[in-house]
């Protein structure tokens, strides 16, 4: 095996990462004196120990939180701006830090934390501009009676959930947003990947972030913590990204208070390929679509849909891209693949092959495997499994494609639209006007067209039916953090 690649020395970054939690501006631990570890899936080895939250931890952070607001909600627009382009600066220049971080925890190859982590620096620059941009409106009511006046308010203390997938750029996603709006924060990052979130933090810090501003609170018990201080009634916005059940579950706890909710879920994506479609770019989209992050992406291809004419030659194709991937330790050189996050995730994935199988899907091609003890799964490709097949039911969340066969526009559609999720859809065709018909009729938030990344801060990303609800990024991003407050003046 190849010899480490990270440009920095591990030990050296994770001995500069905060392992506390960070409540009113000053790391700290857990009441309880509670730590958890913090396991490296490619090795299952131990990187470290944080500290392990109790509900009078989360309290103190919603307290610290709400105690922050007002002040910051008063704070000059530019100011919150100017915090958010030195963490963008700071950010980039500690990429290499931060990549090796993620890659550690987590087990994304380290081109590949890199690149999430310019991604997720890009929310902070993104929303350093439109902090000073929230504007208001000045009218005149129809009977010219009354002249209104509507005002942006920051909608008031966030609680903001992350999963383990991108642990960077899901926290910025959120984070920059609720900022620029003037709101105050708790933080709970997955407790998987919870180092990148605490070096982030670290940044903000530095960058000037006002005390009880940002909060970060990190548990081995979600449930126990996060149902009190929801039910609270001082927190007025949750926004989570994660699985559409335990989204489910916090909807519920939200209706207690009717906190203001953005949920970013689960999906099913499928992937479409028309006859007519370029061959190399078709196979090249579904690629990026279904092997980004490894496949542990909420828009991964879950779904690849090749029409009959071209079915034979894309499967072959893609097959061949997957089989020749390098698996491995992340922090090696050359690895493509990193491991999966961990056991339970492993075993699903080996169940969903082994019931497609079982219900007649051929496997086409698949990667080899490492040595070592790391929760590693081969890239496989998978043709045609019976329509009860549990894969095309579950979000696979790991580097298994499975392509299935179809015959018409209308058939693909139906299929595509058969499932609860609705988060990204993807068409390859070089017709125009077929690529927009399909990009119409597919129930999703998001569409790619001879693409297989949609993902931008520039553009709203969210999705439509049990994929969630509201949207993260591009102009409509800062509006999940703020009200909208009406002034009424009789006219004289
Ligand atoms: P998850 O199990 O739903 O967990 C997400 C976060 O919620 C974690 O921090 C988790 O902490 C916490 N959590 C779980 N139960 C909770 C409870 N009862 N109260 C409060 N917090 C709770 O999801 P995951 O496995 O980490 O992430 C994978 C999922 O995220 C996939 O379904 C993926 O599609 C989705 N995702 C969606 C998007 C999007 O933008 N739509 C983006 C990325 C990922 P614990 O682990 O400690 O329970």
């Amino acid at each position: 095996m190849s010899a480490p690649s990270t440009a920095v020395d591990l030990r050296d970054v994770l001995a500069g990462v905060p392992t506390g939690l960070f409540i009113a501006g000053r790391w700290r631990g857990a009441t309880s004196g509670r730590i958890m570890p913090v396991e490296n899936p490619a090795t299952r080895q131990i990187l470290t120990h944080v500290a392990d939250a109790g509900v009078e931890d989360a309290q103190a952070a919603v307290t610290a939180a709400a105690a922050a607001q007002n002040a910051w909600a008063a704070t000059p627009p530019r100011m919150r701006s100017d915090i958010l382009r030195l963490t963008y600066e700071r950010i980039t220049a500690r990429t290499d830090e931060l990549a090796a971080v993620m890659t550690a925890e987590m087990g994304k190859p380290l081109a590949e934390a890199r690149g999430e982590v310019t991604y997720g620096a890009e929310f902070f620059r993104w929303f350093s501009e439109e902090a000073t941009r929230l504007n208001g409106s000045y009218g005149t009511t129809p009977d010219g009676r009354t002249r209104m006046i509507t005002m942006r308010r920051p909608v008031g203390p966030c609680l903001l959930i992350t999963p383990w997938n991108f642990p960077l750029a899901m926290g910025a996603r959120k984070i920059a947003p609720a900022i620029a709006a003037g709101c105050t924060i708790v933080f709970k990052p997955a407790p998987q990947t919870p180092l990148t979130a605490l070096l982030l933090t670290d940044i903000l810090h530095e960058s000037g972030l006002p005390d009880g501003v940002l909060n970060v609170i990190t548990t081995s018990q979600a449930a126990d913590v996060i149902e009190p201080v929801m039910c609270g009634g001082v927190l007025r916005k949750l926004s989570f990204t994660g699985s559409t059940a335990v989204g489910k579950t916090l909807l519920e706890h939200a209706s207690h208070t009717v906190m203001r909710t953005s949920m970013e879920l689960g999906g099913n994506a499928a992937f479409i390929v028309f006859d007519d479609a370029d061959l190399d770019t078709a196979v090249e989209a579904a690629f990026a679509a279904k092997m980004r992050n490894m496949g542990e992406a909420c828009t991964a291809a879950n779904r690849i849909y090749v029409q009959h004419g071209i079915a034979e030659q894309f499967t072959a194709a893609l097959s061949q891209r997957m089989s020749a991937l390098v698996v491995g330790d992340g922090l090696r050189d050359g690895v493509q693949v990193g491991p999966l996050i961990d056991a339970p995730s492993h075993r699903k994935i080996t169940g969903l092959v082994q019931d497609a199988v079982a219900h007649g899907a051929t496997i086409v091609g698949q990667a080899d495997l490492p040595d070592g003890d790391g929760y590693f799964y081969p890239p496989t490709v998978l043709f045609a499994p019976g329509p009860d097949s549990r894969i095309l039911r579950t979000e696979i969340f790991g580097p298994v494609a499975t392509v299935i066969p179809f015959d018409t526009e209308d058939d693909v559609v139906q299929a595509a639209n058969g499932t609860p999720w609705g988060l990204v859809g993807y068409v390859a065709t070089r017709d125009l006007n077929r690529a927009l018909r399909v990009a119409e009729r597919l129930e999703v938030g998001m569409v790619g067209i001879n693409t297989g990344i949609v993902s931008n801060p520039a553009a709203p990303f969210g999705g439509v039916k049990e994929s969630g609800l509201g949207r993260e990024g591009g102009h409509v991003g800062i509006e999940e953090y703020l009200e909208y407050r009406y002034v009424a003046i009789p006219a004289g």
